[in-house]
């Protein structure tokens, strides 16, 4: 048991005088805040507005241009640690254009601009392997210094070693040094091929999309908005099999079994009929490869240099996780029961895998007694952001600003300047992209422009995101959980600390990627914060104590099959990439993932293929279980947080999560969570919120 650290009065008041949002209402000015920020050497990193095609292709070769200009003085540079710097900043720049295509993929609601987006940041990626990656002179000098880098600090190190991981591969993988090392080459061309065939696995998935469609008989249950945004012809509404968003709706709300039944068929005989072909020589290469590379599995290479490192650690991992969710996922099991056996009055039913999303949802709806849309019309996706906003302040320190002005893709695109409130230091870009327009996706999700960096002569670029979402008027309320889920990812890449964007923010290590999203996702779960964030459209006040206790058990009700879903896809995936599996067919691997879903959920429809779907066979490669991890990481410190009495809102805690965890990127490993994060709140405890306990800072507020 650990005691608990020392609470200073000075602290809570402190808390108190940050929380006040001083400026927040106060929206920055686009060109005014530039100048500023370049006035102190820092740069942001806008999404583009193009105007069209030509528009973009002319921006993209000025910047090609620009980095081809700046590869060859590279060479020049006498000291080898600038020299290695420069060579990581460039390779992050064009990896940032790359995401930036990407982005404009992303933001351009239109299939074949897409595509053509999609298009283009191939090419610029095939630039960087052609004009840098491949080239010998700049691969010779960093093998060289990575011979000696033990005079570098930790990042330095860690920076070297995948940067020159990355130049090794690309010299294997072009002709010239084929006979120097012709295992290592053969190993890289035919991972390369490997790499086509999986994409190829991947469009036959979207390409045979099936379009099923319903009458609106049989999407009784639905909410009227959701029907609205689908597509309608000749009397019936469209489906699409691809799109999670739409299937799950139709998974939690359709009142008729046939329906939920039917889409799940869909779902899960997703590109059946291709799939399987392309999957033989697949299994085939992964099999060439691994006994070429020596290494004992694939999904050994995946998890070097993670918490859980050999693949017997892995399987107990996930056993053990089954085992501990076991009596939860059981009680919600019985509770979708007898949600069953009350709405069909009957003595006995049975679960299905259609049902149980529906049942609990059923029972978790009456938890809310009340008509669940008044309770939702207290969540106007404007007013929550800015009260979710005003918690993240407090919490983590990290204010957001709206830039009036920006220049963004549509007029509804807000963009908001993060800064650190105690370093009165700007942190990052962050745009919310929330409204619905025609054609865009329906999905909610957070996508990261660029992380942070900062180059020799103390240059800083801000790392940007964007949260994409498609919300009329109120956030539904089973999307309270993945709103604050989604902006911790936001949150992870404002709050680095590091030099390199390869190793900042997101790009930690994949085994800690997912643990602080998951613990945001305990917010929804505060009752009083629900509070905060909620207004009645007309009398302007906040759910009562009731109906927000209330709500916390209605987004409780299904964690558990959430997270024993969780596992079993771990488990799919693990199967999968194992080296006692490496010579099962396709259809032998679809067998054992049906068989999971049979012992630890629900039975599959025999006929359906789970492999080819939620990118288990191609997509995790095995590392579906960051999830996993990421629940045992988001505990153990919510845990410790409560060994010390902080709440997941609690401004040390948060500030000890900032500090500690989310600036520290790649070079965090969840080991030192584990070993020392107990110890880092309670100095937190101890010593007060960096940077505000001095006195001097205390008069100026
Ligand atoms: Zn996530």
């Amino acid at each position: 048991m650990l005691k608990r650290g020392s609470v200073g009065l000075k602290i809570c008041l402190l808390g108190f005088l940050i929380s006040r949002p001083a400026n927040s209402e106060e929206a920055l000015s686009w060109d005014q805040m530039q100048a500023e920020l370049s006035e102190r050497k820092i740069s942001l990193y806008p999404v583009q507005s193009f105007k069209n095609l030509n528009d973009s292709r002319a921006w993209i070769e000025a910047q090609l241009a620009d980095f081809e200009r700046r590869i060859d003085p590279l060479l020049q540079e006498e000291s080898d640690f600038r020299f290695i710097i420069r060579l990581a900043h460039l390779a992050d720049e064009i990896n940032s254009l790359v995401d930036q295509l990407e982005i404009q993929s992303i933001i351009s609601n239109d299939p074949l601009q897409a595509q053509l987006y999609s298009k283009e940041s191939q090419y610029a990626s095939d630039w960087s392997t052609e004009n840098l990656y491949r080239r010998e002179d700049l691969y010779l000098r960093l093998k060289e210094i990575s011979k000696k880098t033990a005079r570098f600090s930790e990042e330095d190190q860690l920076m070297i070693s995948t940067l020159f991981q990355r130049f090794e591969d690309e010299q294997y993988r072009s002709m010239k040094d084929a006979k120097a090392a012709s295992q290592s080459f053969v190993v890289a061309r035919l991972l390369a091929h490997l790499g086509t065939l999986e994409d190829e696995f991947n469009r036959s998935l979207s390409d045979f999309d099936t379009s099923l469609w319903f009458s609106g008989e049989e999407l009784q249950g639905l909410r009227p908005e959701f029907i609205e945004s689908l597509k309608y012809e000749a009397g019936r509404y469209e489906i699409r099999a691809a799109s999670w968003h739409q299937i799950k709706q139709l998974m939690l709300y359709a009142d008729r079994a046939h329906t939920r039944r039917r889409a799940q068929l869909a779902l899960l005989s997703l590109g059946a009929e291709v799939a399987p072909f392309l999957a033989k020589p697949i299994l085939q290469l992964r099999a060439e490869i691994v006994r070429l590379d020596g290494t004992r599995s694939w999904a050994f290479n995946q998890l070097d240099g993670l918490s859980i490192d050999t693949e017997a650690k892995l399987e107990r991992f996930l056993l053990n996780s089954l085992e501990a969710n076991k009596e939860a996922f059981e009680r919600e099991r019985s509770l979708a029961l007898q949600e069953k056996k009350v709405q069909l009055r009957k003595s006995s039913a049975v679960i299905y895998s259609h049902d149980w999303n529906y049942y609990l949802e059923r029972y978790a709806l009456r938890l809310l007694e009340d008509d669940p849309a008044e309770i939702e019309g207290h969540f106007p996706i404007e007013f929550v952001i800015e009260k979710t906003f005003e918690q993240i302040e407090k919490t983590f320190g990290i204010r957001f600003q709206e830039i009036h002005d920006a220049p963004v893709w549509d007029p509804q695109v807000r963009a908001y300047l993060a800064t650190s409130v105690e370093r009165s230091e700007p942190i990052g870009l962050y745009y919310l992209d929330l409204q619905p327009r025609s054609r865009k996706s329906t999905d909610f999700f957070h996508s990261s422009l660029r992380q942070r960096s900062e180059d020799a002569d103390g240059h800083l670029k801000l790392p940007t995101g964007i949260l994409f979402g498609n919300f009329e008027k109120e956030i539904p309320l089973r999307f309270l959980r993945i709103l604050f889920h989604e902006i911790g990812h936001a949150l992870h890449d404002f709050s680095s600390r590091l030099k390199y964007q390869s190793l900042s923010g997101t790009n930690s290590k994949e085994d800690f990627l997912e643990a602080f999203p998951i613990f945001m996702e305990s917010w929804a779960l505060d009752w009083q914060f629900l509070q905060r964030i909620s207004r009645h459209p007309e009398t302007g006040r906040p759910l009562s104590d009731d109906q927000a206790k209330r709500l916390v058990s209605y987004l409780q009700t299904g964690q558990a099959h959430e997270l024993q879903a969780s596992v079993v896809d771990a488990l799919v995936d693990f199967e999968i990439h194992r080296t006692a599996n490496r010579d099962k067919s396709y259809e032998e691997l679809n067998e054992i993932a049906l068989d999971l879903y049979r012992s630890h959920f629900y039975p599959l429809n025999p006929q359906t293929q789970p492999i080819a779907t939620s990118s288990h066979f191609v997509g995790y490669s095995s590392l579906y279980w960051v999830y996993v991890m990421g629940h045992e990481i988001a505990e153990l410190i919510t845990e410790v947080g409560g060994t010390y009495g902080e709440s997941p809102l609690s401004p040390r805690l948060g500030r000890t999560i900032v500090g500690r965890l989310l600036s520290r990127g790649r070079l965090l490993t969840v080991d030192q969570i584990r070993n020392d994060f107990a110890a880092d709140l309670r100095s937190q405890c101890r010593n007060g919120i960096e940077g505000l306990s001095s006195p001097k800072r205390l008069k100026e507020n």
